[in-house]
């Protein structure tokens, strides 16, 4: 693939995320998505299923690191009882909009953003954000060129170190939706500069090699800026066992709420996510984190979930806000 190709190929992508499978991966963008419709589906839609009024408001598709394409999540999500959802990797919405209206489920407008605090990664989501908002998009480029600018530092210290590999050779070993450590890594291999990751990672790509190239991770609160000034709510993706000082930090800096019920939380933990946002009057969400694939969640579509009155208080919420 040809440089002027490859940057083609970036317009379609953007945003190096570490989702919790510690692969990274480049988002798949077009336009920062979806859509937002009415709720007039939900009724019509809740005949086609014994399940209803549920709402996920999270899962990847191939955008990100999923396994399924949005279509196919819509048709899992139609399957799972779901009438809302939302995606949260970002890619093509137009398509996936006119998909969803036809088989009548909502996708709410989302995405999952990586931030550092304390040197632990914070996932946030943002919700109802205006996808056409020209800083948002301004933005989200940045951090795809970021993301693509520490790859190729990345080359440049290797290539000082007599691994001779290109960006081309890192290109070939990714496909459309991912390109980070791990096909560099690949590249390395088949130049035949070491035999497995192992060692790859052990000489030139681990945290303590010479060739390692920091991450730059935005701050929490500037992604809760951005996703606010867009119009949006900002919302800590499954916070599991932060300690309270950091939950207290998030809330200083003006996080919208916390994601309360995850596949990975325990019960204790649902329990005091909830006790936080009634105790600060913040907003509760709930998703599957859905992925698919080689992650063996697909049993968590549909049981993860807020009910769709919860939600529309959330709706009016946002709406009040704005
Ligand atoms: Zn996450
Ligand atoms: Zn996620």
């Amino acid at each position: 693939m040809t440089w002027q190709i490859w940057q083609g190929h970036l317009g379609r992508q953007f945003l190096e995320l570490y989702i919790h499978s510690q692969k990274e991966v480049i988002l798949n963008w077009k336009e920062l998505v979806s859509l937002f419709r009415t709720t007039k589906h939900s009724e019509t839609f809740s005949s086609n299923s014994i399940k209803k009024n549920r709402v996920d408001l999270h899962i990847h598709t191939t955008a990100s690191d999923g396994f399924y394409s949005p279509q196919e999540v819509i048709k899992k999500a139609v399957s799972a009882g779901l009438n809302i959802i939302s995606i949260t990797d970002h890619d093509t919405i137009d398509e996936v909009k006119l998909y969803a209206d036809k088989v009548g489920i909502e996708v709410v407008t989302g995405i999952e953003l990586s931030a550092e605090f304390d040197n632990r990664e914070v996932h946030i989501l943002g919700y109802f954000f205006d996808h056409k908002d020209k800083e948002f998009l301004l933005s989200i480029d940045n951090f795809r060129k970021s993301r693509f600018e520490r790859v190729k530092k990345f080359i440049t210290k290797l290539n000082e170190q007599g691994i001779m590999i290109t960006l081309n050779d890192v290109i070939a070993k990714s496909n459309s939706s991912s390109l980070g450590r791990p096909h560099i890594a690949q590249a390395i291999i088949d130049k035949g500069y070491a035999k497995s990751f192992y060692e790859v990672f052990a000489k030139y790509l681990g945290n303590n090699s010479p060739s390692f190239v920091k991450k730059d991770f935005l701050a929490p609160e500037t992604a809760f800026e951005l996703i606010n000034r867009a119009g949006g709510i900002s919302i800590i993706a499954h916070p599991g066992a932060i300690s309270e000082v950091t939950v207290r930090n998030f809330i200083k800096s003006g996080v919208n709420g916390f994601e309360v019920n995850h596949p990975s939380h325990s019960s204790l933990q649902k329990k005091y996510y909830s006790e936080v946002i009634t105790k600060y009057n913040l907003i509760g969400t709930a998703g599957s984190d859905f992925h698919g694939g080689k992650r063996s969640d697909e049993s968590n579509l549909g049981n993860f979930y807020l009910t769709t009155t919860q939600f529309n208080l959330i709706r009016e919420r946002v709406h009040n806000l704005k």
